[in-house]
């Protein structure tokens, strides 16, 4: 059968776009592309991109005061929303025209338009346009989960975050997640008033606990109100003052599981993220889902359909655009090279944008310690360019090793850059590099990592 196309793409984010792209561009398939948005997906338009960027605004704010104490003459005059906010959207538009010439240059023929499986070989599009095609890839993504409170609409998620017309002088934030705190660092540099609520007993949970703990101390030193084990129960439209920071008008009544109430100009939800897969026409057409609606795939990212395939969020493996674009990668290596590639999903280095930030590979502590006998390797100190100025702010550095190996089992990092650290720190991980190879290699001085190649002795065997 001649099929109007080799690959059919249905989502343009990470992994679809760089599907499409190397199918199209340098094994000479036939690729069609659907997206129903915006070309780039949540990272570019919507996700790490604008997050990042936000997190460069916020962070001026306690660099300029910190150059002052340097001896700069600095007068800050506070933080001019607006203005940022034009730049942002200039900079997403560039970004997503680049996807757009990304695409046309390796010939993807693209169309948007919201689009779903009609079976095991066709795509139908929004407009009714029926193509059919050999392979079929789902890059779908996922988006932001509600809760099911009442008035819950009356929040915002991480989609609206970034299209705010105004700064929220008090902002809640919802959820304990890497995402609530990068966002609750950010609103917090650039001066909202920010309280954020997390029902369990620590934020970021499934990350190293001493780091955790690090990080909500430094959050809350830095002005962030965090009340663990507290949920909202409610909301309404507040009646009284208050309102945005440039536009008094009525704020947002919440009313917290800890019986108490408060009032904010914004609530932010970010208490996780679901598939894309409603009406999507996969169970019709055979394709499995999981319990959250993911689609379940092998390690080729093939689903229960042959010809149809799924990478990256809507599969709910690991939720990072790398992870996403290797997927994708991977997928056109099996799949359009004939050489059957899994994705390695082990030792994936990542790194969270709080202030401090926290970069991390590996297992955590207590991971490691359930399965075997393990030394912990752990310092925390004032790094020169803070104790210079007298802040309290210290860096945490921790190594997880095998006692029986001497693998480094995981790497923490909790300091200014930790994610530009655990990169590197990834790779000799990544090559099996055991403490000793750790301690034979020169620090570089005086830099913070240096502490890494210069732990002496456990602080305790588990
Ligand atoms: P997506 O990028 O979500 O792309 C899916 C695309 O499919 C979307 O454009 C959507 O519009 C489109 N689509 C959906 N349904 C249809 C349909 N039926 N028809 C046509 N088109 C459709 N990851 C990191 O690695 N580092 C970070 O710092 C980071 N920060 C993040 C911050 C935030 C606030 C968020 C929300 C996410 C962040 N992520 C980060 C995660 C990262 O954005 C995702 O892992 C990544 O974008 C997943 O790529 P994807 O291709 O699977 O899906």
């Amino acid at each position: 059968m001649e099929f109007d196309f080799d690959l059919f793409v249905i989502g343009g984010g990470s992994g679809g776009v760089r599907a499409a792209r190397v199918a199209a561009g340098e094994t000479g398939a036939r690729v069609g592309l659907a997206e129903e948005s915006r070309l780039g997906g949540t990272c570019v338009i919507r996700g790490c991109v604008p997050k990042k960027l936000m997190v460069f605004a916020s962070e001026y704010a306690k660099g300029m005061h910190e150059a002052a104490d340097y001896g700069w003459e600095v007068k800050i005059r506070g933080f001019d929303w607006p203005r940022f906010r034009k730049r942002l959207e200039a900079e997403l538009d560039r970004l997503e025209g680049v996807y757009n010439g990304l695409l046309e240059n390796a010939g993807v023929r693209v169309f948007a338009r919201r689009a779903m499986v009609a079976d095991a070989h066709s795509v139908r599009l929004a407009d009714g346009k029926t193509f059919t095609a050999k392979h079929i890839l789902i890059a779908t993504g996922g988006r932001p989960a509600l809760p099911e409170i009442g008035n819950a609409g009356l929040g915002i998620t991480s989609n609206e975050v970034f299209h705010l017309d105004e700064l929220p002088r008090r902002l809640l934030i919802v959820g304990g997640g890497y995402i609530a705190c990068e966002m609750a660092c950010i609103f917090n540099g650039l001066g909202s008033k920010v309280t954020q609520f997390y029902r369990g007993a620590q934020i970021l949970r499934g990350f190293d606990d001493e780091a955790r703990g690090h990080i909500a101390e430094h959050m809350e030193r830095h002005g962030i109100d965090i009340h663990l084990g507290t949920t909202v129960l409610g909301m309404d439209r507040a009646g009284g003052a208050g309102g945005l920071l440039h536009k008094p008008a009525g704020g947002i009544e919440v009313r917290s599981s800890t019986g108490d109430t408060f009032t904010f100009d914004q609530v932010l939800f970010a208490t996780g993220r679901i598939p894309n897969t409603a009406g999507l026409g996969l169970e019709a057409a055979g394709v499995e889902l999981g319990r959250r609606g993911e689609v379940v795939v092998d390690e080729y990212s093939q689903t229960a359909v042959p010809s149809i395939y799924a990478i990256g969020d809507v599969t709910d493996r690991v939720q990072l655009t790398p992870v996403a674009i290797r997927e994708g990668m991977a997928f056109v290596e099996t799949v359009f090279r004939g050489n059957p590639t899994p994705v390695d999903h082990e030792l994936i280095p990542s790194a969270v944008f709080t202030q401090p930030e926290y970069g991390s590979v590996g297992l955590t502590e207590d991971e490691a310690a359930a399965r075997e006998p393990v030394e912990i390797y752990c310092t925390t100190f004032r790094p020169m360019h803070k104790a210079f100025i007298g802040r309290e702010d210290r860096v945490l550095m921790k190594l997880v090793v095998s006692k029986a190996t001497r693998r480094v089992l995981g790497v923490h990092i909790v300091a200014d850059h930790a994610g530009e650290m655990i990169q590197l720190a990834g790779v000799a991980v990544k090559m099996g590099a055991t403490k000793e190879d750790f301690d034979r290699t020169v620090a570089v001085h005086p830099t913070m990592s240096e502490e890494l190649v210069t732990l002496k002795s456990p602080v305790r065997t588990l």
